[in-house]
């Protein structure tokens, strides 16, 4: 940026922050983007006089309301929900739930921001939305999440329908979760329709939609290796969570002939030196989906266990973080730096902070923002919702077929708005750019609304 560019910047950030206190996640994800689109926005003089930046960083409406609910015990319990409606410039509300004691209006609002251009860059007609609860499912029997999820329900079918805003999972909602809510909305509205994404294959779920944003993220690392002359096959992935993300991406890794050496969850990380093989992809998968237990409860030979550690210390090639946001600093990019990494391909959702970010771009590093490489989930969710419209379903290989062409042309996109000289793209503003220039054309087409 010029010096009146950084000017300009600063001031609309000191005035976001103004109005907005308190909400750190919720600026770092608006300044990533500020700091992208604004030599290019300062030109735009029709886009300046309709406040088209000012008015995308305030969300449509938050929705925040009680949940109360009763223990196996009897005992009542209260939680917060939310749902943030940020942005239907380009279609129906969409984005998921979170159920995590750290969820806060904060997190929410980044999520939501994010997914604005997240839901631009994929081509489908999709607005940005976020929500969830400081709830958190862990530990919790089957019918206390149930409970919970019915009088969530209550409340969040007010304001939900598959024209207006359309759920779907995050971080502690999962296919239990989500089935627990659809049953819920249907007895409240006493009618089927496609109001939540990522149900089960039984009940108007996708085909693929598990498996989505993990396999779409190794579709996107696989372009962006393309495109710079390398493959992935033999390179060694450092990933972390254990999750819906991080499992599938695993799975699709081992597949292309990568080599996993990690995986974590929140209270460490494996380190698998020759790489992990499927047999134990499947041990790790059941522990995680079904046991819903802990990694440190995984023995296997050629695996060692590392009590409170991130898998950044190991040396790798691809660094592919899949856990949660910020879960990547300066000190974890010093040392995946100092292995010689050669790129990172975000499955969470801002999981590397700007000290880390800024650091591998003055290295060089490759670094695929989550907006584009973690769009795969919600693309495949808007492949259920117009799945549910037609009401019909498609074959798994069609599904996987249209989720290879989303993901080849979001990185399309980053290309086009993020080439810098010498052919290197720049993925963080490539993807900012592309992302915001089709809601602003959007927005100021509605006029003052
Ligand atoms: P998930 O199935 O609930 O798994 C989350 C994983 O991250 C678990 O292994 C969890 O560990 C770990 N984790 C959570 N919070 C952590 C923390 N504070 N520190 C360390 N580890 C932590 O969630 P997910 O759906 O895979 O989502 C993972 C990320 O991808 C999130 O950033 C989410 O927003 C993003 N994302 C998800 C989707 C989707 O379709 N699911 C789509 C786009 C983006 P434990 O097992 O110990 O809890």
């Amino acid at each position: 940026m010029t010096k009146a560019e950084q000017n300009e910047f600063t001031a609309f950030m000191n005035g976001l922050k103004k109005r907005n206190p308190c909400e750190t996640e919720f600026h770092q994800a608006v300044s990533e983007v500020a700091a992208s689109i604004m030599p290019w926005y300062l030109q735009q003089e029709a886009y300046r006089r309709a406040q088209i930046l000012e008015r995308i960083t305030e969300p449509d409406r938050i929705i925040t309301f009680r949940v109360t609910w009763e223990t196996d015990s009897a005992e009542i319990r209260a939680n917060r929900a939310w749902r943030v409606q940020f942005n239907h410039a380009l279609g129906p509300y969409k984005g998921g739930l979170r159920f995590h004691p750290s969820v806060t209006q904060s997190i929410l609002k980044f999520l939501g921001f994010e997914q604005i251009f997240k839901n631009s860059l994929t081509g489908l007609p999709m607005g940005g939305a976020k929500g969830g609860s400081n709830f958190n499912p862990k530990g919790k029997s089957d019918r206390e999440v149930m409970r919970f999820c019915q009088s969530m329900m209550i409340e969040l079918s007010r304001h939900i329908g598959e024209d207006i805003d359309v759920p779907a999972g995050d971080i502690g909602v999962g296919a239990r979760e989500i089935s627990y809510l659809f049953g819920q909305y249907m007895r409240l509205e006493n009618r089927w329709s496609g109001v939540i994404t990522g149900k089960g294959l039984a009940f108007g779920g996708s085909a693929v939609r598990t498996e989505a944003t993990g396999w779409g993220c190794v579709y996107f690392c696989e372009h962006m290796l393309q495109h710079h002359g390398e493959t992935l096959a033999g390179k060694r992935i450092a990933v972390s969570g254990s999750g819906n993300v991080a499992l599938y991406a695993v799975q699709k890794l081992i597949e292309k002939g990568a080599r996993v050496v990690s995986l974590s969850d929140s209270l460490g990380c494996i380190h698998i030196p020759e790489g992990l093989r499927e047999d134990q992809w499947q041990e790790i998968r059941t522990l995680k989906e079904t046991d819903r237990g802990s990694l440190s409860s995984y023995h296997s030979p050629g695996t060692e266990y590392h009590v409170g550690l991130r898998p950044w210390g190991i040396p790798c090639d691809i660094a592919m973080p899949c856990a949660t946001e910020n879960e990547l600093d300066l000190n974890d990019a010093k040392a995946l730096t100092a292995n010689g990494i050669l790129a990172v391909c975000e499955g969470a959702n801002m999981p590397t902070t700007p000290e880390a970010a800024e650091l591998f771009r003055a290295q060089g590093v490759l670094h695929a923002p989550g907006k584009a490489s973690n769009a795969g989930g919600v693309s495949v969710s808007g492949l259920e919702q117009s799945q549910n419209a037609m009401h019909l379903s498609w074959e798994r290989e069609e599904v996987d077929r249209r989720l290879q062409q989303i993901m080849r042309e979001i990185h399309s996109r980053c290309v086009e708005s993020g080439t810098m000289s010498g052919s290197r793209v720049d993925y963080i503003n490539g993807s900012n750019l592309s992302g915001f220039k089709k809601v602003a054309l959007a927005m100021s087409a509605f006029g003052a609304v």
